[in-house]
């Protein structure tokens, strides 16, 4: 299923004179670049709205990870429209890895359709705006050189918030057999650690207490380049940057989880409790199949080296279920994998082929049905997974970076070391201070508490 967020944000200044409504859809990469949207467009007046009929500019900043996801985008360009009839002069855009794929070919197909933005080219979006506004019609999906790449590595001006993301690396070489990231996002790069580490800064004297590293195979940064730290020595350096007190990273490859970055769990203090480790397969038939460059051992080794070095350590992760050729014996052996690892939360996907990778090419004879039935089966022991580990936080006190008020009165929300969501009596005082929360009742995506003395 893809992830649908609505970045909503709060108006920055009154000089803001026109709405841009932005949907997202699919992974953090593209919640980020929402945001550098949102921070590039206000130099021009824009201040974000959930309200597509007052916006005076629409963007879909898409995903192309899953199947379907371009026919999702023509169906929703469509009900868009609606707010551009009746003479409205409005900007429609495209932007995201549906963009980067079809290019030109949705300015053809789209005549309501103003502007398609590439993967690399959201530098130019000011530009392309600018145009828009004198009815200029754009496409612009060029993969950039490395050189100005590392010029352009997304830095986020704008309100300041407890926890950011801060992209290190973009792009990915390691060509997953089912993967159209590589072909939409371009090929690995890692950003100049000199310009995270002056990134990180400016966001601790902004008041931002939690970083989260960012990139496509984030625990592959500086491994193809030997001027820059690696990623363990990385997350050192960041660590200490006075102001920042938890550091998070997202997505890490299983192969690239070095003994040096699973150190750093141990020795790292300001590391979260928590780590997104996707083995996408428990066979070593469908790893294989799949080019994952792991094996269900040694996948296993290394969640088994985390929890010596980190024993409440907390595992998310991804399955992929009716890759071509899954057997059952197979399957069985991706639950058997989630009994083993016991991850707290999984995203669990039906494969779906994408055109132009390794796997489309792949028979796929496996029946809907199957697929589907495998799905629901592996989302039911992951509840009971879930509900089994949540239950164990009940009495334990956890540190919680108090982020913002709950939804009920009195209620303070925040996250724990271990990435999940507490709600707990408090009050505005407390936000953005770490606080030791008593966890008294656990649900399926959060937990309850309250303040332990
Ligand atoms: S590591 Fe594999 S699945 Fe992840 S982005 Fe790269 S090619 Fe895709």
């Amino acid at each position: 299923m893809t992830l649908t967020v609505l970045v909503a944000y709060k108006t920055r200044s009154t000089m803001l004179d026109k709405l841009i409504y932005i949907e997202t859809f699919g992974c953090q990469m593209n919640v980020n670049d929402s945001e550098r949207i949102v921070s590039m467009l206000a130099e021009l007046g824009y201040a974000p709205t959930n309200d597509p009929a007052t916006a005076d500019m629409i963007l879909l900043n898409t995903c192309s990870v899953r199947g379907g996801a371009e026919e999702k985008v023509y169906r929703r360009l469509a009900n868009l429209r609606i707010y551009k009839r009746d003479g409205k002069k409005q900007i429609i855009a495209v932007g995201g890895c549906v963009a980067q794929q079809e290019g030109e070919e949705l300015l053809r197909k789209l005549p309501y359709l103003d502007l398609v933005i590439g993967t690399h080219n959201l530098h130019l979006l000011p530009d392309m705006v600018i145009g828009a506004e004198h009815g200029e019609r754009r496409s612009e999906t060029t993969f950039i050189d490395n050189e100005q790449r590392l010029d352009l590595f997304p830095s986020i001006k704008g309100e300041s918030r407890l926890s950011r993301f801060v992209t290190v690396m973009q792009g990915c070489d390691n060509f997953c057999s089912y993967c159209i990231v590589p072909f939409v996002r371009g090929r690995e790069i890692s950003r100049r650690s000199k310009d995270i580490l002056t990134e990180v800064r400016q966001l601790a004297d902004d008041g931002v207490r939690e970083v989260i590293l960012l990139g496509q195979n984030v625990n592959s940064y500086g491994s193809k380049i030997d001027y820059e730290p690696t990623f363990a020595e990385l997350i050192q350096q960041v660590a200490e940057i006075k102001g920042i007190d938890r550091i998070r990273f997202t997505t890490s490859h299983p192969k690239d989880m070095s003994d040096d970055l699973i150190a750093c769990f141990g020795n790292v203090p300001k590391l979260s409790g928590q780590i997104h480790l996707p083995a996408q397969s428990g066979s070593d038939a469908v790893l294989s199949l799949m080019g994952r460059g792991y094996t269900r051992n040694s996948y296993l080794e290394k969640i088994c080296k985390l929890k010596t070095i980190r024993p409440d350590i907390v595992v998310t992760g991804d399955i992929i279920v009716g890759f071509p050729g899954e057997s059952d014996a197979d399957f069985e052996q991706s639950l058997s994998l989630m009994e083993e690892v016991r991850y707290i939360d999984l995203f669990s996907f039906v494969y779906s082929p994408r055109p132009g990778t390794k796997a489309a090419k792949l028979h796929d004879d496996l029946p809907r049905t199957l697929k589907m039935s495998r799905l629901d089966q592996l989302m039911e022991l992951q509840r009971r997974i879930t509900r089994e580990i949540s239950q164990t936080y009940i009495g334990s006190i956890m540190n919680v970076l108090a982020e913002g008020e709950g939804k009920l009165p009195g209620q303070i929300s925040g996250k724990a070391d271990i990435g999940r969501i507490v709600n707990f009596t408090g009050d505005v005082s407390m936000i953005g201070s770490f606080i030791d929360v008593k966890i008294t009742k656990a649900y399926p995506n959060s937990l309850l508490g309250e303040l332990y003395k």
